[in-house]
């Protein structure tokens, strides 16, 4: 076995409880061997490397892996082939893990594109990080996203959807419950695939064991999708008293997605999006920060995930979500980690998110606390995934 490698730190936030102070954790294999204060003796040979701070790695619940943040969508898809996306593709997972991003579920590509990556990445021929695949998104006839999805309408179509995808290797299954930002004429209110076709689709897809994500902004299909039995909102900016009812009731968990928005939002009218996208961003971007306060009050699960892909919304840069769940949500550095990191784990199905003896090893050396500032995120100094190291800064 290759040598220890033994990070000694000033502050530890480990997602268990209190973060601690001065000690160090030892890494042996792909698990984490060790927690222990700074007189813990260390296994010989180790490396020894030093962090301000120490943080789980983080996850991103949703991204889209096949985009890089152009300002037209649309466009990409007609100016560009598979295979220069798919060079992009394995771009952008190296540049998020480079980034601190250890897990990242990628929410709708075209064909086997983030299936085929994940297979790469998991066999060691492509640096990247954890891929939980949804393969291609199920979405209505001219449905938001139809230029990258399965079009499907009618329960039995769309439970064939569901049993085409499973098939070609998806981990999981997104729906597309309303209309969208970056599709022309999709609005972002009204509602896509119907109760009837979310409920067939989610259970023929539970029946196999797997989770389901609806793209989910409008009021009326957050509820269709809550009422169907879906295991994630994702951006749910519209949600109303009602449909916070049914996330609690049902417990699940809400993506918001706030870097999105919020990036459409800031660029505005001279950064070459389309006018439709600058338009409906605006239209959501205040409701949805009153909206989301108000879930988040009511007690409802967030999980972290970005949205990565959309226009100058970055995989490398996951840390601004995170930033935004405080800036935004009004939540303390801990919570926006542990959102970004467990929540997301526990989502994705994934054994990840927490430092303990015996877990697996992902985690982000950072120069500074968390709790000083969150933008210590930025600039991880060591990025380590399944116990080797990723990324160090030199
Ligand atoms: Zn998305």
């Amino acid at each position: 076995m290759a040598n220890a490698l033994a990070i000694r730190f000033g502050k530890l936030h480990d997602n268990l409880g209190e973060p601690r102070s001065n000690g160090v954790v030892v890494i042996e294999g792909e698990r984490i061997a060790a927690v222990g204060d700074s007189e813990m003796p260390l296994p010989e040979g180790a490396r020894v490397v030093e962090a301000g701070c120490l943080v789980p790695g983080l996850i991103n619940a949703h991204a889209h892996l096949e985009g890089s943040g152009e300002p037209n969508t649309m466009r990409v898809f007609v100016e560009t082939n598979a295979t220069q996306r798919a060079y992009a593709c394995a771009e952008n997972a190296r540049r998020a893990l480079e980034a601190g991003v250890t897990s990242v579920r990628d929410l709708g590509a075209t064909g086997t594109l983030a299936i085929d990556l994940r297979d790469a990445i998991g066999a060691g021929k492509l640096p990247g990080p954890n891929i939980v695949a949804a393969g291609t998104a199920i979405c209505m006839t001219g449905g938001h996203g139809w230029f990258i999805g399965r079009q499907a309408d009618g329960p039995w179509d769309v439970r064939k959807a569901v049993r085409e995808i499973r098939h070609a290797g998806a981990d999981c299954i997104k729906f597309i419950a309303t209309g969208g930002v970056l599709t022309k004429g999709a609005v972002p209110g009204i509602e896509q695939l119907s109760e009837e076709e979310l409920r067939a689709g989610i259970g023929e897809a539970h029946t196999h064991g797997m989770r389901c994500a609806a793209h989910a902004i409008g009021t009326g299909g957050i509820k269709n999708a809550l009422r169907a039995g879906i295991d994630s909102i994702e951006h749910g900016h519209l949600i109303d008293a009602e449909g916070i009812a049914l996330a609690l009731e049902h417990e699940t968990y809400l993506v918001p997605t706030l870097a999105a928005i919020r990036c459409i939002v800031d660029a505005g009218p001279e950064a070459g999006m389309p006018d439709f996208v600058l338009r409906k961003a605006r239209e959501i971007a205040e409701q949805a920060e009153i909206n989301l306060r108000a879930a988040r009050a009511a007690g409802v699960k967030f999980a972290g995930g970005s949205d990565a892909a959309t226009p100058f919304n970055y995989h490398y840069a996951y840390y601004y979500e995170v930033e935004l769940m405080q800036t935004m949500l009004g939540m303390s550095a801990r919570e926006a980690l542990y959102a970004t990191t467990v929540n997301s784990a526990d989502l994705l199905g994934l054994p990840r998110g927490r430092i303990a003896p015996g877990a697996v090893a992902d985690l982000l050396a950072l120069e500074s606390d968390i709790e000083t500032d969150l933008r210590a995120l930025r600039t991880p100094t060591l990025v380590v995934k399944s116990g080797a190291i990723a990324f160090q800064r030199s």
